[in-house]
This record gives structure tokens, C-alpha cells and sequence, in this order.
């Protein structure tokens, strides 16, 4: 769980090409629901996207990764324990955004590990060290998990908040047994489209992207992935998770536009022609941010771990240079990690000389 303050170079090493192959074995022993997008005992997207082993062999012996550098600079932020109006979103790194809005602290896809493997010590290294010091963490009210990859289900992490933090965990179908086993005593499952309310009276709704789900050759599928759409008072959030492009960012739009802030995924996007189908670069994400009527879109998953051959600051660059030559370029911004981002946030509640958390000082610190 600690991370260094520099955290090593790594490259991709076999274990990270352990999900790519087993991509090709197509069956699971998790009961699922009947649905749409299910056959009762895995998960498929709508339409269905296929993965052949032929274009996995092919990236991978064709490789062309752009330079990363041996590790990040990262100036840690201790966050501030609420927000009385409005919404706050402290980037950690990947995927893990403490996401604040009144009366709520929620975390997505919390990653802290400094490797991301089905063991200790396997898998692609983190190159920049977590924005926010596990121990600064606020009391969280929730933390939600978009699909089962080392880089968004992290049980290590998962099971120090559990003892620690929160005891809620809210994700896909599939997924309440590894969460239990991490320690939540709530874990609340969700199918695509359906919601669960938290205590401040924030709904928190798992809505579609185009993924798949995997940590063992032999589960491939058998948990559900998404993204959320959370309801809050200050207006409404959209986290993609991890996905590629499709009809989904319009129909998210339809039922839950416009946004107050969208968190997109752009980085581990190349090369385009076999990420596009799970991960959606600069590009798409831009036009993702329009569909849903995004009127602030906050850039997410790159620069922490390398997972695809795009360069550390490729996608930022890239997003930028988009932005800039598009007359229609809507709100995007792109921060460092241990940045954040407020949306109307007119007062804070700060414990002064935080060193260690205790949960009965700050929830009596954080009512209203
Ligand atoms: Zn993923
Ligand atoms: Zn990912």
C-alpha cells in the first residue's frame, strides 16, 4: 500500500498481457441476471463488441509505446473534509477521484496500490504516486467501483477503506462477493440503469459503457462493468469507468443531461485501431462531453499507469490541441494529479492538523 515518493519505472510485464489473452476464453461460473446483456451466466455489450486473438497477438507484437519518463512529480493535496454546496473533484490519479458534493464524500475506482496485479507486487507500476495520502482522506460516504480490472478494483485499497473509511461499496452485478470479502458490511449491486439512494439523499445510478470484465482467464465476464451518474443537490456527475465509444454516452445524455461535470477517461487509447472498441482517446471523449450535455468534462485515466503505448502526455497534448481548434470546444479542463476542480463550491470544512482519521471528530466536524 505505501508508495514511495518516487515510484519506480515498470514497464508492462507479462502479467499485464495475462487479460489481454484470456480475453479469448469466453466462459464464466457467476450466476447472472437474464437481461439484454446477459446470457445468464455472463455479461456482453450491446451491440456486441468482439476481441479475437488475432488482435491481440497482433498489438502485441507490434508494439510502438511513447515515452513515459521514470516516475512523476506529484505534489500530494489534503483534502478538504466537505463541501457545504456545490461540487469538488480532487484528482488522485486513473481513475480514483474523490468526487465532494454537500453532505456527500464518494471515491471512484480507488486505486492506492503501487502495483496493480492479481498479487502483490505484479502487474504495470504506478509512475506517479497518489494524489491525496491515504491517511489525509476524508470520511467517505461510498465508494464506487465501475468494473473488476486490477486498475479500478484494487483490493488492497478496497479493504483498507472498508476498515478505515466507509463501509458501503457501490458496483455492477457480479461484483458483491469480492467486495464482502474486502470487508464492506453494505455492498450494493446494480444492473444498468438501476439506482440506490445514499443517506444524504444523493442517488447513485449504474448506467452502460462498451468494456468487459476480467481478472482470471477463467472469469471473464462474469461481472458487470459501467459507469455512474450521480444526483446530487448540487447537480448532477457523470464517471465513464473505463469504455469505448457508442450509442450509450447519447442515451446517458437523453435520460440524465445536462451535467454539471463529467469525469472521461482519455488516456490508454493507442493504437486506435485496438483500444477503440474499450478505452475512447482525446477524440471521442470530446464528442462523448457534447453528447451528454456535459457543461464541464474533467480528463481522467492517463498519466499514472502505462497501460497502452500512448506516451504520458500524449492524451492531455492531445485533448488540448483538439479543444483549441474546435469552434464548438466544450468546458474540458485537463489538471495534475493532486489537483482539483470546484463547480460552485462556496464553503469549505477543513480539520485543522489532521494526522490520523478518527470517524467520530470528523462526521461531528462535518454536520451541517
Ligand atoms: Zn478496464
Ligand atoms: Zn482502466
Amino acid at each position: 500500500m505505501n508508495v514511495p515518493d518516487d515510484a519506480k519505472t515498470v514497464d508492462c510485464k507479462p502479467m499485464c498481457t495475462l487479460p489481454l489473452l484470456a480475453l479469448l476464453t469466453a466462459y464464466g461460473s457467476e450466476k447472472t441476471t437474464g437481461s439484454d446483456h446477459s446470457d445468464g451466466k455472463t455479461f456482453f455489450n450491446r451491440p456486441p463488441v468482439q476481441v479475437s486473438l488475432w488482435q491481440v497477438l497482433k498489438w502485441q507484437f507490434s508494439r510502438d509505446r511513447h515515452p513515459w519518463p521514470d516516475s512523476i512529480p506529484v505534489k500530494p493535496t489534503s483534502p478538504d473534509l466537505s463541501v457545504a454546496s456545490g461540487i469538488r473533484a480532487t484528482w488522485v490519479g486513473h481513475a480514483t477521484v474523490l468526487v465532494q458534493t454537500p453532505g456527500s464524500n464518494l471515491l471512484t475506482d480507488p486505486v492506492w496500490s503501487r502495483r496493480i496485479g492479481p498479487w502483490s507486487g505484479t502487474g504495470p507500476a504506478r509512475f506517479a504516486r497518489p494524489g491525496v495520502e491515504f491517511t489525509d482522506l476524508p470520511r467517505i460516504d461510498a465508494v464506487l467501483v465501475s468494473h473488476d480490472h486490477y486498475d479500478h478494483l484494487d483490493l488492497p485499497t478496497l479493504k483498507r477503506l472498508a476498515k478505515e473509511r466507509t463501509d458501503l461499496a457501490i458496483a455492477p452485478l457480479g461484483t458483491a462477493e469480492l467486495l464482502k470479502k474486502a470487508g464492506f458490511a453494505k455492498v450494493v449491486a446494480l444492473d444498468w440503469w438501476e439506482s440506490t439512494i445514499l443517506p444524504n439523499g444523493d442517488t447513485v445510478t449504474l448506467v452502460p459503457a462498451v468494456h468487459h470484465g476480467l481478472r482470471w482467464p477463467w472469469d471473464r465476464n462474469t461481472r458487470l462493468w459501467g459507469g455512474f451518474v450521480i444526483s446530487s443537490k448540487a447537480g448532477r456527475i457523470y464517471f465513464a469507468g473505463d469504455t469505448g465509444e457508442g450509442a450509450h454516452f447519447d442515451e446517458i445524455g437523453l435520460r440524465f443531461g445536462p451535467f454539471e461535470l463529467a469525469l472521461l477517461p482519455i488516456g490508454a487509447y493507442l493504437p486506435r485501431w485496438f483500444m477503440h472498441s474499450q478505452h475512447i482517446g482525446p477524440q471521442e471523449a470530446i464528442s462523448a462531453a457534447k453528447r451528454l450535455g456535459a457543461k464541464t468534462s474533467l480528463a481522467i485515466h492517463w498519466g499514472t499507469f502505462r497501460l497502452a503505448d500512448d506516451g504520458v502526455r500524449e492524451a492531455p497534448d492531445t485533448l488540448k490541441s483538439l479543444l483549441a481548434n474546435d469552434p464548438l470546444a466544450p468546458d474540458f479542463r485537463v489538471i495534475e494529479i493532486g489537483e482539483h476542480l470546484d463547480l460552485g463550491v462556496a464553503s469549505l470544512k477543513r480539520e485543522i492538523g489532521q494526522t490520523s482519521f478518527r470517524s467520530d471528530r470528523v462526521k461531528e466536524m462535518a454536520a451541517p
